[in-house]
């Protein structure tokens, strides 16, 4: 517990002591979006400390929306969004990236239509979250936080859960689901955190602030002991495609900030045509998600 404490501490530390200059530059800060992998790198190993070994995804649930929500002028092809978590594995414990959602939400985000819900998997996750040292999110949609929201974990769950401080505002005043909706009070059950960019979260882990899907979006960079290192985007691309030809969504529920979102979707496809030992891994990508694990770059199951 007291390790975890540490851990915890430490990136609240280099939060503070990390803001950047773009705090004085308000004007240009309202639509475009940008980020430096050198910087990003840099604050990864501020923190001292054994640095994970490896990253594990796993599927709960299935939506099946057609291609074209995805990435916009797709063919309305079939195509799989995987609901998911990520498990971050450190020598000594783990942090889960993201906390699931029960079935309710699942059928309310399926808006009527009868989608794979994976019980014994999203137990997983429940267990999972339950033996966690901490538990962050990439963004505060329903499939990414009623898990620690809505659980019968709650008093357990709450006290090693982090949200920023944009997760929370949207959380109390413009949840995505009524149910979503916590107030001031239940807020502070939860840590809170704010940064202006980046975060040195944990040995060898950067929080890269990326409001533009919502407005408390972060991407979260990881670099492994063996070198190896991830970009986990959430929800800024659905499919890797919106990467590959720099495309959004055309999904009419979901309301962005798609300046903000081209912005990262180009920074994106430099990193992916420059960066060979960078993964960046969208949170709904199904088809990545199978290749990577073929290929180990991520284990398919909890641990
Ligand atoms: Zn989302
Ligand atoms: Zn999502």
């Amino acid at each position: 517990m007291k390790r975890a404490a540490l851990f915890l501490c430490f990136g609240l530390l280099l939060a503070s002591s990390f803001a950047t200059r773009a705090q004085q530059t308000p004007a240009a800060a309202a639509s475009s979006w940008s980020a430096d992998i050198s910087q990003i790198r840099h604050t990864a190993a501020l923190i001292p400390g054994r640095k994970p070994t490896r990253i594990n995804v796993l599927k709960f649930a299935e939506s099946h929306r057609t291609k074209n929500f995805s990435v916009k002028g797709e063919p309305a092809t079939p195509s799989v969004q995987a609901r998911t978590v990520f498990q971050v594995v450190y020598p000594e414990g783990y942090v889960m990236v993201d906390a699931g959602m029960d079935e309710q939400m699942h059928k309310q985000i399926g808006r009527g239509a009868e989608e794979p819900y994976f019980s014994e998997q999203a137990q997983q996750v429940d267990k999972a979250l339950r033996g966690a040292r901490a538990i962050i999110f990439t963004h505060e949609h329903g499939d990414h936080v009623t898990g620690v929201i809505r659980t019968p974990y709650l008093s357990e769950l709450a006290p090693k859960t982090i949200l920023t401080r944009a997760q929370v505002r949207t959380l109390e005043t413009t949840p995505q689901f009524p149910d979503l909706r916590i107030t001031e009070e239940q807020a502070l059950r939860y840590h809170i955190i704010d940064y202006d960019r980046y975060m040195a979260f944990a040995p060898g882990w950067t929080l890269i602030k990326a409001a533009g899907h919502t407005p408390g979006s972060q991407m979260m960079f990881i670099a492994l002991e063996s070198g190896r290192e991830y970009l986990l985007i959430g929800d800024a691309a659905w499919h890797m495609d919106s990467v590959r030809k720099m495309t959004g969504k055309d999904a009419p529920w979901i309301v962005e900030d798609s300046s903000a979102v081209s912005d990262q979707l180009k920074w994106l496809n430099t990193l992916s045509n420059s960066e060979k030992n960078l993964v960046i891994v969208a949170s709904h990508d199904d088809d990545e998600h199978r290749e990577l694990i073929a290929r180990k770059l991520l284990g398919g199951k909890l641990e």
